[in-house]
């Protein structure tokens, strides 16, 4: 079978699928969504289990895919997610399978989705005190993340790495006593640059807690020291902390934007393709498969709509337009 790469102007290749299967959350994080929740898709415009394995599979087979996240919304809600795990894991054994989580329930299906495949679980956690976590997510839910995270790594999805967001004035003091807690349980943790992709359009720049910030906290500390391996297209700096073997990353997407290594391209859970999280257009795939489009008919279409990414996301152009959609309609 005749492999086309993702490839768009600029020369960059994409090879990392991100497939968000639901656009619901049971938290409601204060950077992603409002207290009440959003219009979720309804469920005839979200892709079925069968349509999901079919274009993950056919992004391996033909479009030199070959690394899958599922993400959200939150993909532990999904019902048919181990399901989908083990499909795509017949369909790609090569295929490096992780998600994207806030591990609510994954004490109950860590094991179950280890043995379906899957290789590996990251995980949002933005703060280890409970009263923060309330004030983050307007839940009660601490202890749940903490054993869902002792639960992956018994489970062998390791190693586990922890996405934590600082927010100016609720827990931008607390990267050292995360970093802390990391270390000890032996997590890789890595801390994201808000960005603008909330649904409630709240984010500024002024607001954002930046990496450098981030840096000088840690290093009242500890001492950091640039990690060996090169950057390549992981977003994310990483440092060796206090000589290893522990190390922090810090993905600062905003202020040391790292589009033009972007190795990315996202499908929605109602099968849209988008060629970058700030895409102000996407592709509509299901409407294709739906309409009884041949695997070969829906790789071209995959590859055009990869074809028209743009150099960055230009967050700090005065032209910059936050996306209609939010992250986790997205899939972050
Ligand atoms: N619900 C899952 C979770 O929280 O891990 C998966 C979806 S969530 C949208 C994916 C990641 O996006 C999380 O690590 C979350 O912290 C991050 N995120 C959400 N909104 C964000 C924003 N405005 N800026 C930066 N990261 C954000
Ligand atoms: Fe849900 Fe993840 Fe958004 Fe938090 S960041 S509200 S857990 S989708």
């Amino acid at each position: 079978m005749q492999m086309l790469p993702l490839a768009d102007r600029y020369g960059r290749v994409a090879t990392d699928l991100r497939v968000s299967l639901t656009d619901r959350c049971n938290l409601r994080c204060s950077y992603c969504m409002p207290p009440e929740g959003l219009d979720w898709l309804p469920s005839d415009e979200q892709l079925t289990d069968d349509e999901v394995v079919r274009l993950v599979t056919l992004a391996a087979e033909r479009l030199g895919v070959t690394e899958v996240r599922f993400t959200g919304g939150e993909p532990l809600v999904r019902r048919g997610l181990v399901d989908i795990v083990r499909r795509v894991r017949e369909a790609g054994p090569d295929l490096e399978l992780s998600i994207t989580t806030n591990a609510m329930g994954l004490t109950r299906t860590a094991g179950a989705l280890a043995e379906a495949g899957l290789d590996r679980v990251n995980v949002s956690l933005d703060t280890v005190r409970p009263d923060s976590f309330h004030q983050i997510t307007r839940r009660d839910r601490l202890q749940d993340v903490i054993d869902g995270l002792a639960a992956a790594e018994a489970a062998g999805l390791g190693p586990v790495k922890v996405n934590a967001v600082l927010l100016r004035g609720i827990n931008d003091d607390q990267a050292p006593e995360m970093l802390r807690w990391c270390l000890e349980r032996s997590y890789q943790l890595r801390f994201i640059e808000q960005m603008p992709l909330d649904a409630q359009h709240g984010w500024s720049r002024e607001e954002m807690v930046t990496a450098e910030e981030i840096f000088a906290s840690l290093e009242q500390e500890f001492t950091l020291t640039p990690a060996k391996e090169p950057r390549g297209s992981a977003p994310a700096e990483l440092f060796t902390v206090d000589g290893g073997p522990g190390t922090v990353g810090v993905i600062a997407s905003v202020t040391r934007p790292f589009c033009g290594d972007c190795d990315r391209v996202r499908l929605t859970a109602d099968g849209q393709i988008r060629n970058c999280l700030f895409a102000r257009t996407e592709s509509d795939l299901r409407s294709a498969l739906r309409g009884g489009a041949s695997d070969a008919e829906l790789a071209e279409r995959w590859v055009v709509a990869m074809h028209g990414k743009a150099a960055g996301h230009g967050i700090d152009d005065e032209t910059f337009l936050q996306p209609d959609r939010p992250m986790s309609a997205i899939g972050g």
